[in-house]
């Protein structure tokens, strides 16, 4: 194994260590303090940390060279498992892989931007002179929390960014997302005895019409998606409730889409009398525009056949990331450049071994290239901006 992959995993193992849960304050806290402490001694003086505090953790960014910084490599270091979830579920080194919570998703893919950096600033101390590394304490809840310091990169002139979200088992690069949004519809009404329905106002009846209209909502053919994924409703089996909550799970492809279904919910009516209902929208995340990741991608694939290296082909990631909340901020982004892998919040999470090494070669081909990119690209005002 090549000397880089075996300091990288020595690295990966201390940063799965320090487990990291978002909302796990002290978890995260020390997790960020670990993460400062591997950046800094692998892009040296170069670099200028700064870790700002924010209600989710810090964010942690290291700064090259002067303003403008035109282009970010993005990641985050919480992940989806619980404190404890070590002793259950260890680190481990395998034949051709690695396991452990939090390798994919995404630890691997933080010391991939900085393992690549640092082979690039070996050859050129100003190689990466414009580029701002982010790291944020909150995306597997929305980045709600660090979303101002991500924001803010823009007046610091970025137009351009590189995601480092895990690449799936086909190894490619995320060129589009489809947006998600998730809708409580909350019916009330009046309980009644079972043998009485008439001295009541029956929620769960309610709720079960309004759920028969949902899969209409959907349309296949562009991409859309709209799932009922939860019902709350009833006390006991003599009960006619009168209350219940149905909830929604929503994905587009675009934002005129994702509008379109929170149009045609508001439009379905209740047909059992004295039953009202609320909409509540919980989350709502745009979709990634492929056209947001076309010049970035195309760069990619050109610096990747000159450094001789595999062109990773370009796929619809799922989920939501950083990369839906960039493109959205009409950012051009590129997602999906972490090792490949899979199992993301399961016990099943893992790495391929010899895509560490691919993807931080591909790093030290593309950054140079995508940041020439970056000077000639503007933000795109009102890429993806829901109404
Ligand atoms: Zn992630």
């Amino acid at each position: 194994m090549a000397a880089v992959v075996t300091a990288f995993l020595a690295d990966l193992r201390t940063l799965v260590a320090a487990e990291s849960k978002t909302g796990d304050l002290i978890a995260v806290d020390r997790c960020a303090r670990v993460l400062a402490t591997i950046g800094s001694r692998l892009l040296g003086p170069a670099a200028r940390l700064t870790m700002t505090p924010t209600a989710a953790g810090p964010v942690v960014q290291w700064r090259f060279g002067r303003a403008p910084w035109r282009l970010a490599l993005v990641g985050h270091y919480d992940t989806a498992h619980p404190a404890g979830t070590l002793s259950s579920f260890p680190y481990e080194e395998l034949p051709g892989l690695v396991r452990g919570p939090g390798t994919h998703d995404m630890k691997a893919g933080v010391l991939t931007i900085l393992y690549g950096c640092a082979a690039l600033l070996r050859d050129d101390p100003a190689a990466l002179d414009g580029v701002v590394i982010h790291v944020c304490p909150d995306e597997e809840e929305g980045s709600v929390a660090s979303m101002p310091a991500l924001g803010g990169l823009i007046d610091d002139g970025l137009t351009t960014a590189l995601v480092y979200e895990g690449a799936d088992e086909h190894d490619g690069l995320v060129t589009s997302r489809r947006g998600g949004l998730w809708v409580d519809v909350a019916f009330t009404g009046s309980d009644a005895h079972g043998s009485r329905p008439q001295d009541g106002a029956n929620a769960l009846q309610a709720l079960a019409e309004f759920g028969a209209a949902i899969p209409s909502l959907a349309d296949p053919a562009r991409g859309t998606t709209v799932v009922l994924t939860r019902a709350i409703a009833g006390t006991t089996i003599n009960t006619a409730p009168g209350r219940a909550t149905l909830t929604i799970d929503c994905r587009t492809e675009t934002a005129e889409e994702q509008q379109r279904v929170l149009d045609g919910l508001t439009a379905i009516y209740s047909r059992v009398p004295g039953v009202t209902h609320d909409i509540v929208v919980l989350h709502r995340f745009p979709p990634m525009a492929a056209a947001m990741s076309a010049p970035v991608y195309h760069t990619v694939s050109q610096a990747a056949r000159r450094a001789r290296l595999a062109v990773p082909a370009p796929r619809v990631g799922a989920g939501i990331s950083d990369a839906s909340h960039l493109s959205a901020l009409g950012v051009h982004v590129l997602d999906g450049l972490g090792p490949r892998g899979g199992g993301d919040h399961s016990s099943a999470e893992w790495v391929d071994l010899a895509s560490i090494a691919t993807r931080i070669a591909l790093t030290a081909a593309i950054v140079g290239p995508v940041g020439e990119l970056a000077r000639t690209l503007v933000v795109r005002q009102g890429a993806g901006v829901l109404r």
